[in-house]
């Protein structure tokens, strides 16, 4: 592992440091799941203008159009993180439709679709999940019968994040009736949540707040050209849109600037007078946890390394977001732990800390160990794919549906 930047690189880490401080003012404050605030949007526009938000997107499709370089992505990282300047939007739209229709989309859906979101202009949300089909995505219900130019869609959509303020939803739907398996019968399909014949009923979570919804289609007319890729390839685009999400949700240098505040927080409270900081039991954790960080940062370098070298580490990628998201909870519950039992009040209290956003983040960051495929199911993907033990016996599958 080379751990040193050229000159060229650390004159492009100067280039962004000089950006990041000469707009500092323009930093947007968090809009949480919402949809982006003018503030937030007109940053992201800021951003994509010189670079430091879709990169690497073609300019054919609104992106900045620059060459793949895995050393300048990092370094961006690496300076948004110490400048703790908010990264461009971060949405299931640009992280994980984006990539994959530069993948898999035809040339109109790319110039209908992807500008557009990247601007923040279109918000989407991922209709996957259905009551009987979460793990076990694949035996997904929801149907979409062949009626000429359409697709008519019937059934139903749940734990659908930010549905409720979307503007259009990338589905998996069961097309082929006859397919010789349950993989080969699925399509994957873009639509309006505009389309006549969507309920969406709010879920409400222990947050207070309902990011997640119910999402019922009853007749619902879809254009075939919505189609993404093949009909009844589905289940190798959705893979597609899934490995994007799990990139999204493991990122080691938002984990290392939550570190940070929370470092600074230590340092501003106090328990019977004493600073947190310098209470043992306090720093302890919070040094197992820097260390987690760390080796998170520095296996993101590997990562990296590997990849510039052309080598493929299939069980060190498939860690990542298994690691990120179990280290991010208990980053937020250190948090909380800091301020005490003022720690545990929400925005609208009197003695509120820090604006209430660490016990909303850490009841937020439990879901994160779900979303996107469980612990359980990423630890099942790391033994069977990663070390080669033998697969889950199909049996005892069907034993646990029944
Ligand atoms: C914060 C958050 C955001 C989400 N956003 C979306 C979204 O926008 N769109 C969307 O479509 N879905 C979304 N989901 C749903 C998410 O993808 C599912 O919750 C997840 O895949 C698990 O499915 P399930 O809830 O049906 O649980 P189940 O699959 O029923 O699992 C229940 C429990 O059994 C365990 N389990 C299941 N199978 C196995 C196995 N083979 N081996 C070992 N253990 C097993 C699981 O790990 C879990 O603990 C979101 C979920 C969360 C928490």
């Amino acid at each position: 592992m080379d751990l040193k930047y050229s000159a060229q690189h650390e004159s492009f880490r100067k280039e962004v440091r000089a950006f990041l401080s000469a707009h500092a003012s323009r930093f947007p404050k968090p809009f949480g799941v919402n949809r982006p605030t003018p503030e937030a949007l007109a940053w992201q526009a800021l951003l994509m203008e010189h670079g430091y938000a879709a990169r690497t997107i073609p300019k054919e499709y609104g992106g900045f159009g620059a060459e793949g370089d895995i050393l300048e992505s990092r370094i961006i990282a690496e300076e948004f993180s110490r400048a703790r300047a908010p990264w461009g939007l971060v949405n299931q739209g640009i992280s994980m439709l984006v990539p994959t229709l530069l993948e898999m989309g035809s040339d109109e859906q790319k110039q209908r679709w992807i500008a557009p979101t990247l601007r923040g202009e279109v918000i989407w949300c991922q209709g996957y999940s259905e009551p009987g089909a979460g793990s076990d995505l694949a035996s997904l219900t929801t149907r979409a019968v062949d009626d000429g130019p359409d697709f008519i869609i019937n059934g139903q959509k749940i734990w659908t994040t930010t549905a409720h303020g979307a503007d259009m939803m990338f589905a998996l739907v069961k097309t082929e009736s006859n397919a010789p398996n349950k993989y080969l019968g699925i399509s994957y399909l873009i639509l309006s949540m505009k389309t006549p014949g969507i309920e969406i009923r709010p879920l409400k979570t222990m947050t207070d707040a309902s990011e997640f919804n119910e999402v019922f289609f009853k007749d619902v007319r879809v254009p075939k050209s919505q189609l993404v890729g093949e009909r009844g390839q589905g289940w190798s685009v959705s893979n597609a849109t899934l490995k994007h999400e799990r990139g999204m949700l493991g990122d080691p240098d938002a984990s290392m600037a939550r570190m940070n505040s929370i470092l600074e927080l230590m340092r501003n409270e106090r328990i019977d007078g004493e600073c947190v900081i310098d209470m043992p039991v306090f720093r302890q954790r919070a040094m197992r946890l820097q260390a987690r960080v760390m080796a998170m940062r520095y296996h993101g370098m590997r990562l990296i390394s590997a990849n510039a070298s052309g080598e493929d580490n299939l069980l060190a990628r498939l860690i990542v977001k298994l690691q990120t998201c179990e280290l991010n909870y208990q980053l937020s519950a250190l948090a909380v732990d800091v301020m005490g039992e003022l720690g545990l009040l929400l925005p609208d209290s009197a003695e509120v800390r820090s604006h209430g956003t660490w016990p909303r983040r850490n009841m937020f960051d439990i879901g994160m160990i779900i979303g996107g495929g469980t612990a359980q199911i990423q630890k099942n993907i790391i033994a069977e794919r990663g070390l080669g033990l033998p697969r889950e016996p199909k049996l005892a599958l069907g034993l646990t549906k029944e």
